[in-house]
């Protein structure tokens, strides 16, 4: 059988290359560690941890234990072998990073069917299967590569983000929707007024807050047009006011008067159920940040979706670039998967090089392949990354945002907004057994005792 090249043996190519290798599919995984290492890495084993060892909530009913359960049903190494290194972590899946590490590492090197190979991949191969699976930072060469197959604009290096926030948490009694001198829609932008005493007010916590202690890899040049918010307030006390702030052309029902200052909400989605606080992008920590823009009128209770970062960050412009199955449209025997791919957070990469192993196996056997439905957790976050806004793409973690509201269920009917959640649960899970039993035998993702199909003479399908 033809053999698959996969690059970078972090969490989604370690993740891809067993999926493939149990599959009867032969893999050769570059890692370019420990020859070459990148800013953050550490060790030179395969999917390091590089920062938190918390693969977040595992509390059933939350988006992110969607996720894990869903990787756990479908038979994923990292998440079996997340639970054997597991550590105590409150609410969330917690790791020895060494133990989590070091067992992938085993695994992938005992595999029969997986060549681990310690070089940096440069150059992609035109005539065999490539799965690109290196990560945020992605060594120059290969960037360089990606660069000139998918287009210079189609690769970001760096990421600047803005905090999102629950539409259900916002206080409407402070805010008015329009949009800025009448143009588009009333309800294309809510605006939260500022007067002068609660401009200062969030200008002054803005100034004495606690920024995020970056890394030297972090160390990027901002362009202009995407400073962050303790950035601009540094220049002086007017410049957010001139900038992400400014009032013109907003006129405050309530007063009749154009406000001091106002912070612009953007609808994420046509269901309005989050929005983004336009041009907010920020380093700061994040309770700081919690404590900070519950100060603006209107979001005294707001809860928040995702909170603003900026940090070096390679990924493609994958609404652009990606089909279903992450592979590119333009090159379709590349697959992408992982942060690369325009997603976010460990178990996210992890997800995507499950599905990449799994799409590049039905490639490799003629078979048709379809992901999962967009229901489920895995398919909401494959359906966003290859369908969002590619004008103003940003990488996302998994969160109930993406997943399609509950058809059946009038929300009022449902107004807990837990009940409504472990409703979609529910629906996800059930959608995603449909489909992996359509792709699998019965005995597939069963909870198996950690037992490597090498080491075991037996592969666990
Ligand atoms: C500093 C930092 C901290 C982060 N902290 C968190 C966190 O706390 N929680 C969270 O959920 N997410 C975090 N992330 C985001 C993301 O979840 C992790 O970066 C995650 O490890 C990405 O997984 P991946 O499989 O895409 O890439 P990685 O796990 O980084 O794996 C990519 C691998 O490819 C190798 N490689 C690169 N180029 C080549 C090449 N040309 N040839 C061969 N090998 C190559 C690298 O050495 C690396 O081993 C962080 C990201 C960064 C940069």
């Amino acid at each position: 059988m033809a053999r698959v090249i996969i690059a970078g043996g972090g969490l989604a190519g370690s993740e891809a290359a067993w999926q493939l290798a149990e599959q009867g599919i032969p893999v050769t995984l570059f890692e370019m560690r420990p020859q070459r290492s990148t800013p953050a890495h550490k060790t030179d084993r395969l999917a390091e941890l590089v920062c938190s060892n918390s693969l977040k909530s595992d509390t059933p009913g939350s988006a992110s234990w969607l996720l894990k359960e869903e990787l756990r049903r479908g038979g994923s190494l990292l998440m079996r072998v997340a639970r054997e290194a597991a550590v105590p972590g409150g609410a969330a899946l917690a790791v020895d990073r060494e133990r989590f590490a070091g067992l992938v590492t085993e695994a992938m090197e005992a595999h029969p069917r997986i060549a681990v190979r310690r070089e940096e991949l440069v150059e992609i191969p035109a005539d065999t299967l490539v799965l690109l699976a290196t990560g945020p930072l992605t060594s120059d060469a290969l960037a360089a590569r990606l660069q000139a197959l998918t287009g210079v604009e189609h690769l970001a290096f760096y990421d600047a983000i803005s905090p999102i926030v629950e539409a259900e948490t916002l206080n409407l009694e402070r805010i008015f929707p329009a949009s800025r001198y009448g143009k588009g829609g009333d309800g294309d932008y809510l605006n939260c007024p500022l007067n002068e005493a609660e401009y200062r007010a969030f200008y002054e916590a803005l100034r004495s807050a606690e920024a995020v202690l970056r890394h030297p890899f972090e160390d990027v040049r901002y362009f202009e047009a995407c400073l962050p918010i303790e950035e601009l307030a540094r220049r002086g006390v007017d410049t957010l006011r001139f900038g992400p702030m400014k009032p013109v052309g907003l006129i405050d029902p309530r007063t009749g008067r154009q406000p001091y200052a106002v912070v612009q909400l953007r609808p994420e989605n046509l269901r309005f159920s989050s929005y983004n606080l336009v041009g907010f992008q920020n380093h700061l920590k994040f309770p700081e940040q919690k404590r900070i823009l519950r100060l603006i009128p209107g979001l005294e209770n707001a809860e928040f979706l995702r909170f603003g970062q900026i940090h070096r960050n390679t990924y493609i412009n994958a609404p652009r670039l990606l089909a279903p199955d992450l592979s590119l449209r333009s090159a379709p025997n590349v697959f992408i998967a992982g942060q690369l791919s325009g997603v976010e957070g460990y178990v996210e990469c992890i997800a995507t090089g499950w599905l990449a192993g799994l799409a590049m196996a039905a490639r490799v056997k003629r078979e048709a392949f379809a992901p999962p439905p967009r229901s489920t957790a895995i398919g909401s976050l494959v359906h966003y990354i290859t369908h969002a806004d590619s004008s103003s793409y940003q990488p996302a973690n998994i969160s109930f945002d993406l997943l399609p509201p509950l058809e059946d269920q009038p929300r009022r009917m449902v107004r807990d907004r837990q009940a409504r959640r472990r409703l979609q649960c529910q629906r996800a899970l059930e959608d995603f057994g449909r489909w992996l039993a359509g792709i699998r035998p019965p005995t597939f993702g069963q909870d198996q005792p950690l037992a490597w199909g090498a080491s075991q003479g037996v592969t666990a399908l």
